[in-house]
């Protein structure tokens, strides 16, 4: 495994499993899963509505808890609730968070972090983060907020490589967590034939090379997958390296394209949908 250190200290692993579009049984079992197989980041979200399964993959699993970093985020309707990480750690079944997010950058996500601030003082997080925000909200956190943000999460493969979010984020030291890193499992992603070809080449299969591809770029990655085999394949990527030559190779599959746009009445719906409860 290799490690990113946040500009607090704190030491996240480079490579988990995530959760989204997954029933809390599927989550349960996908999180059991991938703990047994060694990977130590679990990420999930109160929009997920899967948080009550991910708890229980983990007590499942017999992992220690601290041998874990456990990644969670605040969906937009709860930004303002008093008790809103409070419920989070108790669905998830644990008293602390490694990282945890605002899921979207809704009008009232400055109220929201006031809530992780607090909780990061509290302890009850160790570290806090922004997701799917643009650069400007990015920006005005990081002038205006208290505690500056450690981590971005946000959509990132080969395809939409965040080349120029990545440049803000060198100068401020930020972590980036890529969603999407395998595109959502596009086909034509995976199948460019640069990938076919390096694959062979290292043994491994296009996944694991695009996986390698986000490490050697500086990314966390946490591909959601449901089979054991895929989950153990995503994480065995630590034992060889792209050349600087094949690195930039894949560069110039940059496309611009991003799988997700988000749009106001996207963020207009957020805030207002409700989180059915998670059992
Ligand atoms: P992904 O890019 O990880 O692709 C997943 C798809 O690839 C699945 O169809 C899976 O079956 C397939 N796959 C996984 N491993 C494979 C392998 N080794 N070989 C071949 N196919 C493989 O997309 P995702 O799962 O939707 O996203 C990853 C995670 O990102 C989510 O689980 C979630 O935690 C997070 N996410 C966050 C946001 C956000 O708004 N912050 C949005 C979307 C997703």
């Amino acid at each position: 495994m290799e490690y990113l250190t946040l500009n607090n200290g704190v030491k996240m692993p480079m490579a988990g499993v995530g959760v989204f579009m997954m029933s809390p049984a599927e989550a349960e079992a996908s999180v059991e899963s991938a703990l047994r197989s060694g990977v130590r980041l679990v990420d999930t979200a109160n929009g997920y509505m899967n948080e009550s399964g991910t708890g229980r993959g983990i007590k499942k699993s017999g992992v220690p808890r601290e041998e874990i970093f456990l990644v969670s985020k605040l969906w937009p309707t709860v930004y303002e609730k008093e008790t809103a990480v409070e419920e989070t750690l108790q669905r998830l079944g644990t008293d602390y968070l490694d990282l945890l997010f605002l899921h979207q950058p809704t009008d009232n996500w400055r109220e929201g972090y006031k809530n992780i601030e607090k909780a990061y003082k509290e302890g009850k997080v160790k570290a806090i983060g922004l997701s799917n925000f643009p650069e400007e909200l990015l920006k005005e956190a990081m002038e205006t907020m208290e505690i500056k943000p450690h981590v971005v999460q946000v959509e990132a493969h080969p395809y939409y490589p965040q080349t120029e979010l990545k440049k803000m984020l060198k100068d401020t030291g930020m972590g980036l967590m890529a969603w999407f890193p395998l595109g959502h499992g596009d086909k034509n992603l995976v199948n460019e034939p640069v990938f076919t070809r390096l694959a062979e080449k290292y043994g491994k299969s296009n996944a694991q090379i695009i996986l390698r591809w986000h490490i050697q770029s500086g990314d966390v990655i946490f591909p959601g997958s449901k089979n054991p085999d895929h989950i153990r394949d995503n994480f065995d990527i630590f034992d060889f390296a792209l050349t600087d030559e094949e690195m930039a190779e894949i560069a110039t599959l940059d496309k611009g394209v991003r799988y997700y746009e988000s749009t106001p009445e996207m963020l207009q719906q957020y805030a207002t949908m409700e989180l059915q409860p998670d059992l």
